[in-house]
């Protein structure tokens, strides 16, 4: 789960981050009293979107030549305008897909002077099993360019969990950036803030970018992007009232209630598969045959009538998908239970695409002749290969 640059700097603030006065709007009405209620003179509106790459992003309705999603103004009255022209309007960036995003929300900052702009963020080592620092001294707007043609540039620091971040990990990440002096002692205590938070709040990813360092020798958060483990939001109902559903995708708010995996992708074969791997076999399979998967599904192990019935829905639902591969395999579930759930689902939720359906396992001969036998267009499979080219020739033709 994602939250806002604003929500992210605020729950840092909570653990002593360094950040800007700020107040977030939902309309241009506030823009005055918000830019009104900072000490100025510089002022930094913010589109607030679930995507990266504001500062370069173009507002699709305002024409190439206006300014893009982060912008500076020298007076209340110019922050006012910026607000104006940016709320409503969708911000495209590198992020967001060709589509963009509506700014449905602003930040409005207290601007800084910027001496420096450097990368800091924390993720999730998966090579090391560790929470890990990645830190640059190339922050700004191009660190993904860095990352390409410089990688030297930037360092990698897995932590320790029995210990959190030692002296000599700070040590470490404020030499790597070229702090010194008060900056380096500031930026040493955020660093075991940051982590912490991390930890906590259980992040799966804490991107800071850049991490500033101003004009006085002061350091500063001066962007935040914050994405939380989904497992482990449970503990932490705090962070679920941050959700802004308005910038996730509706067929994976619907799917997350059935506590289906799914993610919409871009291809137009619906995939409906019970288990991560087969899923995720299923995608490649039906690449491997020249066709693009709508989705990745998966409806888990003990999938019900109901489950199946939902999956259905939130596929189907999907516009751009013409054909529907059910790929399950029976284990604990037995193969002519899932074929019945998927006749039923298929009765009430109506089909209008080709569906192949593949099953293997136990009491597969069964769940075939119930497939067989159910009078529904249903084409059944006998493995996955037979299942995808069967799909992949049931759209393209
Ligand atoms: P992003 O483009 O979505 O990553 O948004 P950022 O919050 O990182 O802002 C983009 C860029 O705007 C930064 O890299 C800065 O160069 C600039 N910027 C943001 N806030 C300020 C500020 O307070 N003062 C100045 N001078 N520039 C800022
Ligand atoms: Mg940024």
């Amino acid at each position: 789960m994602n939250i806002h640059e604003y929500q992210a700097k605020q729950l840092l603030k909570g653990y002593g981050a360094p950040v800007a006065e700020g107040v977030a709007i939902f309309s241009a009405d506030e823009a005055e009293a918000a830019a009104k209620s900072l000490p100025g003179p510089l002022y930094v509106v913010k589109s607030q979107i679930h995507a990266g790459g504001r500062g370069k992003g173009k507002f699709t309705e305002l024409g190439p030549d206006a300014k893009g999603g982060v912008r500076l103004a020298f007076s209340v009255e110019e922050a006012v305008a910026h607000a104006k022209e940016m709320l409503g309007n969708t911000l495209v960036t590198a992020q967001t897909g060709e589509a963009g995003k509506q700014v449905n929300r602003l930040y409005i900052e207290d601007g800084a002077d910027i001496e420096r702009e450097l990368y800091l963020s924390l993720l999730v080592d998966r090579s090391t099993g560790k929470v890990a620092f990645v830190a640059s001294t190339e922050g700004g707007m191009d660190i993904e360019a860095v990352a390409e043609h410089t990688p030297e540039k930037i360092l990698t620091l897995p932590i320790d969990p029995a210990t959190g971040v030692t002296d000599a990990d700070a040590d470490k990440l404020a030499s790597s950036l070229e702090l010194a002096g008060k900056s380096a002692d500031q930026a040493k205590g955020v660093f075991k803030l940051l982590y912490k938070a991390f930890v906590e709040k259980d992040m799966s990813l804490l991107e800071i970018n850049p991490f500033i360092v101003m004009k006085n020798g002061d350091v500063r958060v001066l962007d935040a992007k914050v994405s939380f483990d989904g497992n482990a939001l449970f503990r932490h109902p705090d962070v679920v009232e941050l959700r802004d559903l308005t910038e996730e995708d509706e067929k994976e708010i619907e799917a997350s209630k059935w506590d289906l995996a799914y993610v919409a992708l871009d291809g137009n074969i619906g995939c409906m598969v019970n288990g991560a791997g087969l899923a995720m076999a299923t995608m490649d399979i039906i690449k491997l045959y020249g066709a693009e998967p709508a989705n990745f599904l998966d409806v888990g192990g003990g999938a019900s009538k109901e489950k199946v019935t939902a999956a259905f829905k939130i596929i189907t639902a999907d516009p751009a998908v013409k054909g529907i591969l059910v790929n399950i395999f029976g284990g604990i579930m037995r193969c002519d239970v899932i074929a019945e759930g998927v006749i039923a689902a298929v009765k009430d939720v109506g089909l209008n695409v080709p569906l192949v359906v593949r099953l293997e396992g136990t009491r597969v001969a069964e769940g075939k002749k119930i497939i067989d036998e159910s009078g529904l267009n249903v084409i059944s499979a006998d493995d996955l290969d037979d299942a995808a080219q069967k799909i992949v020739a049931a759209v393209n033709g």
